[in-house]
């Protein structure tokens, strides 16, 4: 897990973006998020070694969400239960610092390949987009 970090310091991930961001395709709950989430994802897949830090609050992907209230998700109980089942799921912790590249590679690993991705998060209004769908991951060289 060494990686030289960032001048600007790791970056915040919310832990359940790690499975939004697997299957982001494109939409989402504005054209600002699209646009964010656009541009967290395309930053990450093109630098899978950028540092991140499992953070429980807002992060830079919540920043451009209308449903983000002054740093509080207007969904936050959903959103706090899924971020926990995905740290329960992968054994990683709020805090803990890792390259995007072993964020995924867990995600996948633990989540994904083994068929609980729906254990996650089936309720989310998003769920039709990622069932089925094959994982932005598929792309990350292991
Ligand atoms: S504010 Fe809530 S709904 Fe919006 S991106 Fe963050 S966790 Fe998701």
């Amino acid at each position: 897990m060494a990686k030289e970090k960032s001048p600007a310091g790791p970056l915040p991930v919310r832990p359940h973006h790690g499975m939004c961001l697997a299957f982001f395709r494109g939409s989402g709950y504005s054209s600002r998020f699209v646009s964010g989430m656009s541009e967290v994802l395309s930053r990450l897949l093109a630098d899978p070694e950028t540092v991140i830090r499992l953070t429980c609050g807002a992060d830079r992907i919540c920043s451009a969400c209308p449903e983000n209230l002054d740093g509080v998700c207007l969904d936050h109980t959903k959103s706090g239960t899924y971020d926990g089942r995905v740290l329960a799921l992968t054994q990683l912790s709020y805090g803990q610092e890792l390259t995007f590249a072993e964020f995924a590679a867990r995600v996948t690993d633990r989540i994904l390949n083994p068929g609980l991705r729906a254990d996650v998060c089936s309720d989310c209004r998003w769920d039709g987009i990622c069932s089925g769908a094959a994982s932005n991951y598929d792309f990350l060289e292991r």
